[in-house]
């Protein structure tokens, strides 16, 4: 299988090309034909499997092909630096089909926190943000998420560890209930079970 068996539009196939991406790997082959199918997934994958790009991937390809005025896509991580991780592949799969994010996370100086509230003010196409410093900038009104189509939880078993488990919930009860959700960890335990059960619709599963 290569990525070409995907039929990705031109300009993120540039993209992937420009990351110097030729295989998909295991789980990228498994997971991108579901949810370009719109399936919700659950999926138990390590870090350095590439799922990263196994949900970038498929995203980016449905937001290329629709409006681009809304924000269209969360991700959610447990730190700032794996948010900063993901924004980069996003930037480097999206560099020229033109989709814009932004990584949205705690700490630093208040400057940082006006930098992120101005851009998600402006429009931006995905938004990848930690659960604490996603809550405030709800509550400042600087991001609409009523048109919101892609929720994914990236290492949710870290996040339920450092006790986002009600913030996730409170997030998901302000985003449009008709959306496609996705949810990757490395560990199965029961609580994500219970959040996979509260939050996912019919999900296909994928253990790697
Ligand atoms: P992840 O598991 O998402 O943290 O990805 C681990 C690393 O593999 C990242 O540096 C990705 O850029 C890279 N990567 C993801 N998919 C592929 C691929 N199909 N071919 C080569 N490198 C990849």
């Amino acid at each position: 299988m290569t990525f070409s068996d995907f039929n990705f539009d031109p300009q993120l196939f540039e993209g992937l090309q420009s990351m110097g991406y030729v295989k998909p790997t295991p789980i990228q082959q498994q997971a991108i034909p579901l949810i370009l199918e719109h399936k919700d997934l659950i999926a138990c994958a390590q870090t350095g499997t590439g799922k990263t790009a196994s949900y970038l991937l498929p995203v980016l390809q449905h937001i290329s092909l629709g409006d681009k005025k809304h924000t269209k896509a969360l991700i959610l991580a447990p730190t700032r630096e794996l948010a900063q991780q993901i924004d980069q592949q996003v930037e480097g799969l999206a560099y020229f089909a033109g989709i814009s994010s932004i990584a949205v996370y705690g700490g630093g100086d208040g400057m940082i926190y006006e930098q992120q509230r101005r851009a998600m003010l402006e429009g931006v196409d995905i938004i990848i943000a930690t659960p604490g410093r996603l809550i405030a900038q709800l509550a400042s009104g600087a991001i609409k998420l009523n048109h919101l189509q892609y929720l994914v939880l990236d290492e949710a078993d870290r996040m339920l560890d450092m006790g986002f488990y009600d913030d996730i919930l409170r997030i998901i009860s302000s985003l449009p209930k008709e959306r496609q959700t996705l949810l990757f960890s490395a560990t199965m335990p029961p609580k994500i079970r219970t959040l996979a059960n509260t939050i996912l619709k019919n999900p296909e599963q994928i253990n790697i």
